[in-house]
């Protein structure tokens, strides 16, 4: 019979299909005292189970990074430097010798302990260290058993999982060209198998609660992505229902394949370039279906993350020219290295700050270690022939760092020319604006660069003194509050009044509802998530520049961010309405 469930829409989009429930084998342990001459073997038992896993895991992590992404496939490292803490394994293996018990009771203890002390710690980033404890904790465990993995691969036709929850393990052996939708009985928003399922547009539904008990392999599920919403068993008529919803949806999704190869133009003739952020090479070719006007931000760190040493510059090289080739003759804005804050690189042994967002970070730790910026700068230089490459500065405060950056820059060049190396002798360089103090100052900064690009995600953080990765001071990230829009107003102001270009990258760039003010504003390029572009470019030709304007005007005499965002919200209902209208009126004159 039908039953709804309502749980939270993780990533939109309609499935409906038979289900295939999916519960991971439960390990038993049982207490054991072993004898004192069973330790060496035991303690060899769980050292190799630890090995085993070692392995799975490359493994797991080469195949993620292929199919699902870079970011993803970090999970796994996350796990392997779990099998690698020494308050792990080694306290495992002192605990085999001291209270004589199996590797599989030590084991569980350690991973037990660790997760309990874990999830005191009310914070959403070390929450999800849980899930890959446990998830690693399982993997040695089923090693020391002898079990193999059970997987996800074997699909006897395209299913929707219903699981109570997925862990990357999980999530890594799928054949996502089998799995129709996902629906789980735990997680949230941010969880795994929520970032998964954005990644590959796969409609999933999660935290549902209770639900498997009453669900049996191949009944007929619908999960809504939506609304947030998985019905059992559905009746012909919802079937049907939900049906009409799925092509509404792919039709929209056709509707805006359409946009692809028209420009991103106001109907009063206002162009702006939509750019993508891409993260490597993979990306990039994702990125491509899109077409969008160019690359906005290239993030490089993913060549510095996740290894042992630094990447040499042929390396570099050979990433950017990969790049450039693919998006060549269009613009690609390379951004040099961002690390420090959150972003942590072994092989630099980043001394541990009380403030690491405040210290030591991305220019300013390439101003401190220059051969490191400028082996970066070689290699960026050395692919400029092969496309319209942009150098970019993260995380610019003042402007001796411009001109220091500027000054290596020169540097490099001098080197490359000596050394008769070939490069575009006239490439653009320009600055993130993403520091409060870099906005108030923009019209100084101005005359040094070429171009601005508004890192939002920064920006905010700053602006309101709230990290960007602490759920409990979220609230505070308001990109439609007075301090923020007057900071973008400021800063494309003074770009313009320099005669330079002024785009933005951060998150606020591929929301719909800060797309009037921005057009309003007069910001020349917008650089977001591939998957935003054409949502962004359909509402940018639904918009005329005068109309945004006077939005903008009416919106910085209000001095809540919750009435700014009503009168965009109106603002755009308005102008939907009138484009329905002018379609209507189009298709009854013919
Ligand atoms: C930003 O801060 O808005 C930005 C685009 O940079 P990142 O998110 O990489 O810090
Ligand atoms: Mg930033």
């Amino acid at each position: 019979m039908e039953k709804a469930f309502k749980g939270i829409a993780a990533s939109e989009g309609i499935a409906i299909g038979p289900a295939i429930i999916y519960q991971r084998p439960i390990l038993e342990i049982f207490e054991k005292k072993i004898k004192e001459e069973e330790r060496p073997a035991e303690i060899e038992r769980l050292k190799q189970a630890v090995s085993q896993a070692k392995v799975q895991l490359e493994e797991i992590k080469e195949k993620s990074k292929k199919e699902v992404g870079l970011k993803e496939a970090e999970i796994f490292s996350a796990h392997l430097m779990l099998l690698d803490d020494p308050l792990i394994l080694p306290v495992a293996l002192h605990k085999i010798s001291q209270k004589k018990i199996s590797a599989e009771q030590a084991w569980q203890e350690v991973i037990e302990e660790a997760a309990a002390l874990f999830e005191q710690i009310e914070d959403e980033y070390i929450r999800a260290r849980v899930v890959d404890l446990k998830d690693v904790g399982e993997r040695v465990l089923r090693n020391l058993q002898g079990k193999r993995e059970e997987v996800l691969s074997e699909l006897p036709e395209p299913s929707i999982i219903l699981a109570a929850d997925l862990t990357p393990s999980d999530t890594a052996q799928m054949i996502f060209s089998k799995v129709l939708g996902l629906a789980t009985e735990q997680g949230g928003r941010t969880s795994h198998t929520a970032i998964i399922a954005r990644a590959l547009e796969l409609p999933t539904v999660v935290g549902l609660g209770d639900i498997i008990s009453e669900a049996s392999n191949g009944l007929t599920l619908i999960v809504d992505g939506y609304e947030g919403l998985v019905i059992l068993d559905p009746t012909p008529a919802t079937r049907r229902k939900y049906q009409e919803k799925k092509e509404v949806y792919l039709a929209e999704k056709r509707k805006l394949a359409e946009l692809r190869d028209l420009p991103a133009q106001t109907q009063d003739g206002f162009r702006l370039e939509l750019a993508v952020n891409i993260g490597n090479p993979k990306d990039a070719q994702q990125a491509r279906a899109y077409h969008p006007d160019g690359v906005g931000l290239f993030r490089t760190e993913f060549l510095y993350l996740d290894r042992n040493c630094l990447p040499e510059e042929e390396e570099q090289f050979q990433t950017y020219k990969e790049v450039a080739e693919i998006f060549s003759p269009k613009p690609i804005v390379i951004r040099t290295l961002d690390i420090g804050g959150d972003k942590d690189i072994p092989c630099l042994d980043l001394p541990k700050e009380l403030n690491p967002f405040l210290g030591w970070r991305a220019i300013r730790i390439g101003l401190d270690r220059p051969e490191i910026l400028k082996t970066q700068l070689r290699a960026i230089l050395r692919a400029s022939p092969f496309a319209q490459i942009k150098l970019m500065f993260p995380m610019i405060s003042t402007i001796d760092e411009v001109r220091k950056a500027k000054a290596l820059v020169e540097e490099v060049k001098k080197e490359l020319l000596h050394q008769k190396v070939p490069f575009e002798k006239k490439v653009e360089i320009g600055i993130m604006i993403e520091v409060p103090s870099a906005a108030l100052a923009a019209d100084i900064l101005a005359k040094e660069v070429d171009f601005f690009s508004i890192g939002t995600n920064d920006l905010i953080q700053y602006t309101f003194s709230a990290d960007r990765g602490n759920q409990r001071v979220s609230y505070l990230y308001q990109p439609f509050h007075p301090a923020t829009l007057r900071l973008i107003k400021m800063t494309v102001e003074a770009a313009h009044a320099h005669g330079k270009w002024v785009g933005m990258c951060g998150e606020m760039a591929g929301e719909i509802l800060a797309t009037p003010l921005l057009v309003g504003l007069g910001i020349d390029e917008l650089s977001m998530t591939a998957t935003s572009l054409l949502r962004v470019k359909q509402v940018v030709r639904k918009l005329s520049l005068a109309d945004c304007q006077k939005l903008v005007r009416e919106v910085f005499r209000l001095t809540e961010t919750s009435q700014i965002e009503a009168r965009i919200k109106d603002f755009l209902k308005e102008k939907e309405k009138s484009s329905h209208s002018k379609t209507f009126a189009r298709g009854s004159r013919f």
